[in-house]
């Protein structure tokens, strides 16, 4: 168990298994069954180290799936906190807990957001809420993020010449009139390298409008982009 990555192994629906290191500590994580148990979700506390009793630590890992408990433990003892959090941040997870002695002592958990790299606390009592908060926050930051990106790269033009000239650099999208013929789809690509990327259903009409290659009037709006 000491450097392989850890991973979640499957299991029924989970329990909560409080681990402590040292018996002087169970007073403090004491709150932190009594704050499950008025939750009414089932836990356990075990006085388990993994430096000085790594063998009762492994039984535990290894029978408590089969208990209803999935066990994740980070416990390479060559790396540090920070390191490890380090690890965690790359592989993408969006939001981490830490709760540390002083936390224990307040009730209260500290959740850092992968996006933006902020931390704050909440309390325990209801840390479930705080958590699908914060994750609506990241997935609505990430969307928004992401919508400005694309409307920041994407241009419209209906006329050629400038279409060649945006082609020229690195465009993103360029929204122009297409008659909808292949023929002038592939010439564009011979001369300009972009191709069709979406007509999207939501476009605006084209009334009246020319197709950006042959002048024939035009079917759609299509969002060109060249590849790189
Ligand atoms: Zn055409």
């Amino acid at each position: 168990m000491a450097n392989e990555r850890p991973t979640v192994p499957p299991g029924p629906a989970p329990v909560v298994g409080i681990l402590t290191g040292s018996p002087n500590d169970v007073e403090v994580v004491g709150k932190a069954r009594e704050v499950l148990q008025a939750l009414g979700i089932e836990c356990e506390l075990r006085v388990l180290s993994a430096h000085r009793t790594p063998e009762r630590v492994r039984k535990y890992v290894e029978e408590a799936p089969a208990r209803g408990i999935r066990v994740l433990i980070d416990d390479r003892d060559t790396q540090t906190p920070g390191w490890k959090f380090n690890e965690w941040e790359l592989r993408g997870v969006p939001l981490r807990m830490e709760i540390g002695p002083k936390d224990l002592e307040k009730s209260q958990v500290v959740l850092a957001r992968r996006d933006t790299r902020q931390k704050s606390s909440a309390p325990m009592e209801d840390i479930g809420a705080h958590v699908e908060q914060r994750l609506d926050e990241i997935q609505r930051a990430l969307y928004d993020r992401a919508l400005k990106f694309r409307e920041d790269h994407t241009s419209s033009t209906d006329s050629y010449d400038e279409f060649k000239a945006i082609m020229e650099g690195r465009p993103g999208f360029v929204i122009s009139p297409w008659c909808g013929s292949a023929a002038c789809e592939a010439a564009i690509k011979t001369e300009t390298q972009a191709t069709i990327r979406n007509i999207p259903f939501t476009s605006v009409p084209v009334d009246g409008k020319a197709c950006l290659k042959c002048g024939s009037p035009a079917t759609a709006h299509a969002w060109f982009a060249k590849a790189y």
